[in-house]
């Protein structure tokens, strides 16, 4: 059975790359009885979002006049 570093590496990996088929359901399987795996992969991708999405025009401070 997979580790829980292990996981971790492989959650990150999987951010950049597909992962192999082997590793992908080794991983999940990890994922369904490992509490905190899942979420850390859930803070993982909610990060991952949170990074990719535009900033909102409201949220841009001007920076201040010189
Ligand atoms: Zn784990």
């Amino acid at each position: 059975m997979m580790n829980c570093k292990e996981a971790i590496r492989l959650m990150s990996e999987e951010m950049d790359r597909d992962l192999a088929g082997s590793d992908r359901f080794a991983l999940r399987l990890h994922k369904l009885i490992c509490v905190g795996c899942r979420n850390y992969h859930k803070q993982l991708t909610f990060l991952r979002q949170a990074c990719q999405q535009p900033l909102a025009a409201d949220d841009i401070t001007p920076p201040p006049p010189i």
